[in-house]
Formats: structure tokens, C-alpha cells, sequence
């Protein structure tokens, strides 16, 4: 049996396997590669629609990101459905 939770490469929050994902330049994170749930249909990602738009009413949303380097967990801002997917290395 496998349990979602303990393997880190899967998303929490819909259990998709994550991309591999470089910060761009203006980022203020080290360029280590982190691992981002790219998936549209991601619980996460889509209730970030509409909790941005209830708390600063701004069409935006985040994606799940996990630094496999240090193990902190948290949001990508995103802006559009495409935005950051060109980060994407594997
Ligand atoms: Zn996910």
C-alpha cells in the first residue's frame, strides 16, 4: 500500500507525480530545481482561483511547490493558466 503523503514527489493535494521546475531569475529563490504540480484540475490550484478573488479580488491563483532541498512546502503565485509551465525541465 502506498500512501501519497510520504512519497514527495507527489502532489498532496490530487497525488499527480510533480514537474521539475526552475525558478526564473527574478525569483528570489536559489535556482535549485523544485518540484511544482503543474495540474490544471489540482485542488489547489483551482480553490486558489477563487480564494484570491474572495480575499484581494485578483484573478490569480498558486500552484503546490515542494523545495526538495530544504523540504519547505508552499504556493507559486500564478497569474494565468500558463504562467511558469515554460520553467517546466522535465
Ligand atoms: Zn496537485
Amino acid at each position: 500500500m502506498t500512501d501519497v503523503h510520504e512519497d514527495k514527489t507527489k502532489c498532496p493535494h490530487c497525488g499527480q507525480k510533480m514537474n521539475k521546475w526552475v525558478p526564473p531569475l527574478d525569483a528570489n529563490w536559489s535556482m535549485a530545481p523544485q518540484l511544482v504540480c503543474f495540474n490544471d484540475d489540482c485542488p489547489y490550484y483551482v480553490n486558489g482561483w477563487e480564494w484570491m478573488k474572495s480575499q484581494f479580488n485578483q484573478k490569480a491563483s498558486y500552484r503546490y511547490r515542494y523545495n526538495p532541498q530544504t523540504g519547505e512546502t508552499g504556493p507559486l503565485p500564478v497569474a494565468t493558466p500558463h504562467a511558469r509551465k515554460g520553467d517546466i525541465v522535465e
